[in-house]
């Protein structure tokens, strides 16, 4: 039997405050895309949304939804090339909508899998060639040699960035990007470079699983505070405790590679 736990009002802090607003989160592709806990973006995501004092709505698009409205950040995860194979037609159904949506600002955070398929193409090691949406200029070759591991990198944005990496895909950033990072352990996003990521307008793209969101709260902050000046014109912080992620960072942080 199971039972339910009643919160009680003390065990809320970070109830919505009236008058600050919603914020929608768009998680694309959990069932194919969501691997090594990258579902932990969006819960970060809502946490922190919580904490500084608006209401978060947390939503899920899958192959074949309908695409929601109003969607504030858009978030999406990793996965095996099998499952990269299954949403490769409904994301180019959706290429232009989300174009739109990054080109006119909109906050977005996407891991590895999404990461490669919202750059130019992803050309598997097993041969077949996904294309991608071209949001972000680069492109991504298979190997054989797959790079896996904790990963450390500076950003001077972020400060310090830390997750893990497991990816066969090699990318490599065209002028139209910034590299998110430099790696300081680790491979981040091919072998010879030492960039980790991409950035461009506001969209952040990693291969950091770990998940990323809940050891790199700066970047959390970031997408809420951009989705909220967007939104609303300005961005009230609230009071995020941070003393979990202080020590994820530390335990990361003394990880072997
Ligand atoms: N399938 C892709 C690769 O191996 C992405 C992997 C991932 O998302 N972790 O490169």
């Amino acid at each position: 039997m199971t039972s339910e736990v009643q919160p009680t009002p003390e065990a809320q802090p970070e109830s919505p405050q009236p008058g600050k607003g919603t914020l929608r989160v768009l998680q694309l592709y959990p069932r194919e895309m969501n691997i090594y806990g990258d579902w932990g973006n969006a819960l970060v995501l809502q946490q922190r949304i919580k904490w500084h004092g608006y209401t978060p709505e947390l939503l899920e698009y899958n192959v074949g939804d309908d695409f929601p409205d109003n969607i504030d950040i858009v978030v999406g995860g990793g996965g095996q090339d099998s499952g990269q194979l299954v949403i490769q037609d409904d994301l180019q159904a959706r290429a232009e909508h989300l174009r739109e949506l990054a080109d006119g600002g909109a906050p977005m955070l996407v891991i590895c899998g999404l990461y490669q398929l919202f750059g130019k193409f992803f050309k598997t090691s097993a041969g077949p060639i996904i294309p991608g949406i071209g949001i972000l200029d680069v492109e991504t070759h298979g190997t054989d040699e797959r790079l896996i591991g904790n990963v450390i990198m500076k950003s001077t944005e972020f400060g310090d960035i830390l997750g893990y990496e497991n990816h066969s895909g090699q990318t490599t950033l065209g002028p139209g990007v910034e590299p998110l990072g430099t790696v300081t352990k680790g491979a981040g996003n091919n072998s010879k470079d030492g960039h980790e990521g991409a950035r461009y307008n506001n969209v952040v793209a990693s291969y950091l699983h770990g998940s990323l969101l809940p050891k790199n709260p700066a970047i959390a902050d970031f997408l809420i505070r951009t989705a909220a000046e967007r939104k609303y014109g300005t961005f009230v912080p609230g009071k995020p405790d941070d003393d979990y992620a202080r020590l994820a960072r530390e335990h990361a942080a003394r990880r072997p590679r």
